[in-house]
């Protein structure tokens, strides 16, 4: 398999590029429109064709490079059923699978974060999006955003996952690049509650500043990027 972890120095986002290498086609995850040229070099160098390109959710602090890299490519452009881009040709539903270069991606509903949030996953690679962050989780408190709704997400889905699930988000902010849903459960202090309420409790003391050019990024990002 072949399988890139590229990151987005302004946004601190991760983007990844996946292929199983054997019919050449390739999936990007997230990517950010900044970068597309640079994923077209990738691509280039490791002799793949982009098909798919997946958005995890509507982002508030990057512009997403799904319509640019689509227009480049032909790729087709994925996210989740309950996203609010029209333009998105394929919306997967939960437990919905993928399929790309004889891999299978399973759709995973995971709102909290943003009610269109979906997280992926293939074999024991888990994109999580901003559900699940390493040592952290997304906060919750725009774009439709709602605490319970993402405990239930983490708590009853993600975290039901086998512990040596591999976590790859969608960002880091301290250079922290994998990690795995036994090492989440134990370390990430978000999850060290009891319930739903807790939870709640913690996501609403937050205090967060709002991200820069947000209102901007989330509405090209609702047409993929393009202006
Ligand atoms: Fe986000």
């Amino acid at each position: 398999m072949i399988f890139k972890q590229l990151f987005d120095t302004r946004s601190s986002t991760y983007t990844y590029l996946i292929s199983s290498g054997k019919g050449r086609e390739a999936l990007i995850i997230d990517p950010v429109i900044e970068n597309v040229t640079e994923y077209i070099n990738l691509l280039k160098e490791l002799d793949l064709r982009l098909v798919k390109v997946i958005d995890t959710h509507i982002h508030a602090d990057h512009v997403t490079g799904a319509s640019k890299l689509k227009d480049i490519t032909k790729c087709s452009t994925i996210m989740g059923a309950h996203t609010p881009a029209e333009l998105v040709e394929i919306k997967v539903k939960d437990d919905q699978y993928i399929d790309v270069d004889n891999l299978k991606i399973r759709a995973m509903y995971t709102p909290g974060h943003t009610s269109d949030s979906y997280s992926f996953l293939m074999n024991n690679y888990l994109f999580s999006g901003d559900t699940l962050l390493i040592n952290g989780t997304g906060r919750t408190d725009f774009q439709n955003g709602n605490a319970k709704d993402a405990y239930n997400s983490i708590f009853n889905k993600l975290l039901k996952l086998p512990e040596e699930t591999l976590l790859y988000p969608a960002h880091d902010y301290k250079g922290e690049k994998v990690s795995t849903i036994g090492k989440e459960k134990k370390q990430n202090p978000r999850l060290q509650v009891s319930n739903a309420d807790e939870y709640v409790e913690i996501m609403s003391n937050l205090n967060l500043s709002k991200p820069k050019l947000m209102d901007s990024n989330v509405s090209r990002n609702i047409k993929l990027g393009s202006n």
